[in-house]
């Protein structure tokens, strides 16, 4: 009796265990959806639904293995793809292969303190990535550092808005004018206008500004959503300019002569790909305008961490060494030149299959860094919906094609851009998919 007793308890604790190790891993489940809604308008509600039935498939396939495959199957060719965001997953199999080479372990007694260098105009900023940002710019001769401060930013984002604070003039009774030749990054009328300060304020596309007096300009090269080249726009003779160089870099575009401008802003996002670690720097000419873009993220944020700081400097590093070294023709520039050459030849092609889209030539150049001739092959596609299709957004969201219309860019509707930079086995469903949509 005691034995059948000892066996029955066995198993009810099994049981019970078991109900509660579900009931936990849905808990978990859901708390982390409700967490991604709480980023308001960055997550989809469709790409919620997609993650979710994800997880159920997993779930399910772990309890029926033979069931999985058909699940797969069926969800690549009816799957929302989402590509509204530039997020550069795309990135990652290069790091993943680099293993332990870019690994950072940071004890829980190092980077306790606020700053970094109390002596340096930019105090948050980490000797070592500053030491990396000026040998990779030298490396790749995108950039002039002589003579430049720099400042290190949560990001560019972070870094545009010091640049903003930096430049307006405080004097003035009006804010001052920001402006972009459309299409322009949407982010940054946003951004501009969010906090609906009295130093400045959107004033739309470069091209048709003709107020006079101070303004400020972006300049963004190669350009955030077209791709192309661009140097400033208006003509005025009070025109300060921003240099937004994200995407000046050798798998995007030739490095044709290192950029030499009053203040420019880079990003680990889009260069290294890593966008989750926040990091961002500016190389800026003037002092004074360093010490007030520093002043602003000292209110702001208080510095920027540390441990994204030394991390960052660890990815430069490995990449300089690469591109140095005797592995070159496996180094991240090359990698990532080859896999968005690649996809840029898929993307034409698939656009002349389909005949309802097209996308812009753009010219070969010389790159100095990959030494070869080739076209720029941006981080996003600029594409247009040809014929009567108005509004290319909601046309490609009924194929299951997440983008982001021309509107959100200051131009006509007819235009999406779509992110180049997803994980392999995305872009190829896309690219699939475009090329066989008719009408
Ligand atoms: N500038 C441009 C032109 C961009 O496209 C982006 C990223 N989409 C940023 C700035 C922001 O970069 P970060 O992730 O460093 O904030």
């Amino acid at each position: 009796m005691a034995y059948i007793l000892s066996v029955f308890a066995v198993r009810n604790l099994l049981v019970l265990s078991l109900a509660l190790n579900v009931s936990l891993v849905l808990r978990v489940l859901l708390l982390h959806d409700s967490q991604d809604g709480s980023f308001n308008g960055f997550f989809f509600a469709e790409q919620k639904e997609e993650a979710l039935a994800t997880k159920i498939t997993r779930l399910s396939s772990s309890v029926s293995p033979s069931s999985s495959s058909l699940t797969m199957a069926q969800g690549d060719e009816d799957r929302v793809i989402n590509l509204d965001h530039g997020d550069p997953t795309m990135y990652e199999s290069y790091w993943q292969k680099k293993g332990d080479e870019t690994t950072v372990v940071i004890p829980g007694w190092q980077f306790m303190s606020y700053f970094s260098d109390a002596t340096r105009l930019c105090w948050f900023l980490e000797p070592e990535f500053a030491k990396q940002i000026v040998r990779l710019h030298n490396v790749v001769g995108n950039a002039v550092t002589e003579k430049r401060h720099i400042v290190v930013g949560t990001g560019s984002t972070q870094l545009f808005q010091a640049a903003l604070y930096a430049l307006s003039p405080c004097a003035e009774a009006e804010p001052i004018s920001v402006v972009s030749a459309a299409p322009y990054y949407s982010s940054y009328p946003l951004i501009t206008d969010c906090l609906k300060s009295r130093l400045y304020k959107w004033a739309g596309d470069a091209r048709s500004f003709s107020k006079n007096g101070p303004y400020i300009e972006l300049v963004t090269s190669p350009n955030n959503p077209d791709g192309f080249a661009r140097r400033s726009v208006v003509n005025g003779s009070e025109g300060i300019l921003i240099h937004d160089l994200a995407y000046y870099w050798p798998q995007y575009t030739p490095i044709s002569s290192p950029a030499n401008y009053d203040l420019m802003l880079f990003t680990v996002s889009k260069s290294t790909g890593h966008a989750g670690m926040r990091i961002g720097w500016a190389l800026v000419k003037d002092e004074d305008v360093a010490r007030k873009m520093t002043k602003y993220i000292e209110i702001n944020t208080i510095g920027v961490s540390k441990d994204s700081q030394v991390r960052a400097a660890k990815v430069l590093k490995v990449i300089s060494d690469n591109s140095e070294g005797p592995n070159e023709g496996d180094s991240f520039f090359e990698f990532s030149y080859r896999v968005m050459a690649k996809r840029w030849k898929q993307l034409r092609e698939a656009v002349q299959q389909s005949g309802l889209f097209s996308v812009s030539d753009f010219p070969p150049q010389l790159c100095m860094f990959l030494n070869r001739v080739f076209e720029p092959q941006p981080a996003f596609a600029w594409i247009k919906c040809e014929g009567d299709i108005e509004d290319c957004e909601s046309f490609l969201r009924g194929k299951k094609i997440l983008t982001r219309g021309g509107k959100h860019f200051g131009v006509s509707p007819k235009y999406v851009r779509i992110s180049m930079l997803d994980r392999d086995k995305n872009y190829e469903t896309f690219v699939r998919r475009l090329s066989t949509i008719r009408s």
